[in-house]
């Protein structure tokens, strides 16, 4: 803890001193506000072509729109526009930008075609606007119950929609998967993806459209779900497949043969109580070369093996690449890139495909970069291993033999017995943020980061060897009640976390250059045919990078912090780039930054939700925000033991951190409960068991929290916000500090 303090005491001393509260978080809608004409004189009609399959196939002849989530069908984010390049984009100016009302975390990539740009933000709502003015042309609410902000683990964000025969299809965050007519925004169906509405499932994902089907997964494996995949009718909403990741009651049917083969890859244990996880929460990609289509699985649930599957085994189909075929669903091949995964290591990162020349033959690859640390480069044919590669730091595994196709494990770091430092940790080495593959330079534009977990067993199965699925909260194995204590205790062998943008050539794994940026959460990659790379950071700069050095060639300040990929497209031969802005994500609970250098610009400025977009000359200006008030009012203090507090702390670590973040400090898209008001203080009770803030997503937490344990809560958080107030004041002595030691 004193650690800790000194480095609070610094950041005191060199950041710039707040005052105020973050803003409030949005209001929800009115019930009315489902679907509303843009504001003042009615527009026009817009008029999209039609976006099928054959045009998707040839996104190349129409390198001005952006049709697919990836551009198109391989996904790679290279555009081939020009006119923004090298010699030009010294004169790269804001052309507009529109607030979408949010400070919480904007993920979308959005899609263009024919003048018209359609996105997603918060609470999955869907915006049409005139992509070279941003008028609103029509928006969608899917009225997304405010209560499903408690079930999403990594915000309530979305990354996007499909465009696709005349409709925008969007998956809601409560789990439905939702058509729309592409002129007007008026729904046309809506189908409930969710097998069990007990279960913490979301949807945060962008369906991906072909073949006259829709395919859309889900999230929720850290609360304890199972993953599955459906296609459904583009036209009419039913269900056309359905694929398991990971196998469910053994005392049940086997739901397709898949699930024989992974069923006998775990062993013991009683994992369907859980979920066993393996959800497909991000990167579902469609293969016209062999009408396949790819699923990224997710990690485990719970994280740790030796709870989920006690005799080991593989656990298929986590952390896996699997190749499906697109009309029936029928597997093809899978690659495992995690066995038996026991670190939250997804393979549920983006994938892009392309034509590659390797060991000096032609070859149909499949690209990513998942969790775990190693960039895999696989045969599409076949789902043969051709490389894995280390891309970032990774302690967790030596290297992956590539005879067998398999990571071998680094024994030192098993956490069984031993709670470890292990690299990645759970954010990974390389998250849902897309790169941007160059086929032509060989590389690929990565946002890489290495940003480690401390890693240790769930006490009570420590002392019991039994493990109770938690129904309301995270059911990840490890400790996260007391995982304040032990990252405070281990605080010394942490390694620094810290990110990077990458050249990296997958095929050697050598770096043509590396940006490295203060902050590890930073945004997605763009590259382009102008010789540029686009990504926006934590520090608030979105930032043009030269593609063969690495030099920026050109900055803007958005005095807040970026996680979306930027995309660009040409209307009528004006090339144009967007990003839409605002922090949060999978990562609320690593909370504020301890190192000012490493600040992101949202916890500086603020959290601004908006859409950015640029061309050559342009001259628009943002407003520039006062710094955000840090500053820490004066608690009032109850007489209460070490040991109350103790067990606010843990219940804290358990419920509130994933949002409010570790030891009671934000990362400023949820509010920092350091800065509670007399009034929020006052009604803490009510907020946190009687849901009377459920419309801003904080909902009660009555089903698995109890008075005195919300009281238990209160306590430790103002002897968090004291501690904190105390140390910015240079206070020291105060005895009541010594209650955190
Ligand atoms: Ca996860």
């Amino acid at each position: 803890m004193r650690a800790l303090l000194a480095i609070v005491a610094i950041v005191f001393a060199v950041a710039v001193y707040y005052v105020a509260n973050r803003p409030a978080d949005e209001v929800p809608p009115a019930p009315e506000a489902t679907q509303e004409a843009a504001a003042g004189q009615p527009s026009p009609e817009p008029t999209i072509g039609l976006i099928d399959d054959e045009r998707i196939k040839n996104a190349e002849s129409e390198p001005g729109n952006w049709l697919a989530f990836g551009r198109t069908y391989e996904e790679q984010r290279f555009s081939p526009l020009t006119q923004i390049n090298r010699d030009t984009v010294a004169d790269l100016g804001l052309a507009w930008f529109k607030d979408m009302g949010t400070n919480r975390a904007l993920e979308a990539t959005p899609i263009v075609v024919d003048g018209i740009m359609f996105f997603t933000t918060t609470w999955s709502r869907v915006y049409a606007v005139r992509a070279t003015t941003g008028e609103v042309l029509w928006t969608y609410d899917p009225l997304v119950p405010r209560e499903w902000g408690r079930r999403a683990c990594c915000d309530v964000v979305n990354r996007g929609v499909a465009v696709y025969n005349g409709r925008v299809y969007v998956g809601s965050l409560d789990g439905r998967l939702i058509a729309l007519d592409a002129g007007t925004g008026e729904k046309v169906w809506e189908v409930d993806t969710i097998i069990d509405r007990d279960r913490f499932y979301t949807i945060t994902g962008a369906p991906r459209a072909a073949g006259g089907k829709i395919f859309i997964g889900n999230g929720g494996a850290e609360f304890g779900v199972r993953g599955y995949v459906t296609a459904y009718d583009a036209e009419t909403g039913d269900q056309v497949w359905r694929f398991y990741t990971v196998p469910g009651d053994p005392s049940l049917p086997f739901e397709h043969p898949e699930m024989e083969l992974a069923a006998g890859t775990w062993k013991g244990g009683n994992w369907w109580e859980v979920g066993g996880g393996g959800t497909v929460w991000n990167s579902i990609v469609y293969d016209p070369d062999f009408n396949s289509v790819y699923l990224g699985v997710g990690n485990g649930a719970p994280w740790t093996r030796v709870i989920r599957s006690p005799g080991g085994g593989d656990n298929l189909f986590l952390s896996s690449i699997v190749a499906l075929d697109a009309d029936t669903g029928t597997m093809k091949w899978y690659y495992q890139t995690t066995p038996g995964d026991n670190w939250d290591y997804t393979a549920v990162q983006d994938m892009a495909l392309a034509d590659m020349e390797v060991d000096g033959e032609m070859r149909k690859v499949l690209l990513q970069a998942p969790k775990n640390g190693f960039f895999y480069v696989i045969d599409r044919s076949n789902g043969k291993l051709l490389r894995a590669n280390k891309f970032a730091t990774v302690t967790w595994a030596t290297h992956v033999d590539m005879e067998t196709g398999r990571p071998v494990e680094n024994p030192e770091l098993d956490y069984l017995e031993q709670e470890q430092w292990v690299l990645p940790g759970p954010l990974g080495a390389h998250n849902w943020q897309a790169m941007s593959v160059d086929v032509e330079a060989g590389l690929v534009y990565l946002p890489a980061q290495d940003n480690p977990l401390i890693y240790g067993m769930n006490d009570e199965w420590k002392q019991t060897g039994l493990y109770k699925r938690n129904p309301g909260g995270w059911n990840t194995g490890l400790e996260f009640g007391r995982i304040a204590q032990l990252f405070l205790d281990n605080v010394d062998a942490q390694p620094t976390p810290k990110g990077y943008l990458k050249a990296f050539d997958p095929l050697t794994g050598r770096d043509a250059w590396v940006v490295e940026i203060p902050h590890y959460w930073n945004g997605g990659v763009l590259g382009t045919a102008g010789g540029l790379v686009f990504q926006g950071d934590a520090l608030g700069m979105f930032s043009a990078y030269d593609k063969a050095t690495g030099e920026a060639l050109w900055q803007f300040n958005t005095y807040t912090s970026m996680l979306a990929p930027p995309i660009t497209f040409e209307i009528d031969g004006t090339q144009y780039v967007s990003i839409l802005t605002g922090n949060g994500g999978g990562d609320l609970f690593s909370g504020e930054a301890m190192d000012p250098v490493a600040t992101p610009a949202s916890e500086t400025y603020g959290n601004y939700g908006r859409l950015l977009v640029f061309k050559l000359g342009g001259d628009a200006e943002l407003p520039i925000p006062s710094p955000v008030d840090k500053s820490i009012p004066e608690q009032q203090l109850a007489e209460v033991s070490e040991d109350e507090i103790a067990l606010g702390e843990r219940t804290y670590n358990t419920y509130c951190a994933v949002c409010h973040g570790l030891v009671v400090r934000s990362g400023g898209a949820i509010a920092d409960l350091r800065r509670m008001t007399a009034e929020t203080h006052q009604s803490f009770n009510q907020i946190v068991l009687g849901g009377a803030y459920a419309g801003k997503g904080m909902a009660s937490f009555s089903d698995v929290l109890t008075e005195e344990d919300a009281e238990r809560i209160h306590h430790y958080v103002r002897a968090r916000a004291h501690e904190d107030r105390e140390h910015s004041l240079g206070n020291t002595d105060d005895p009541r500090l010594t209650w955190l030691n």
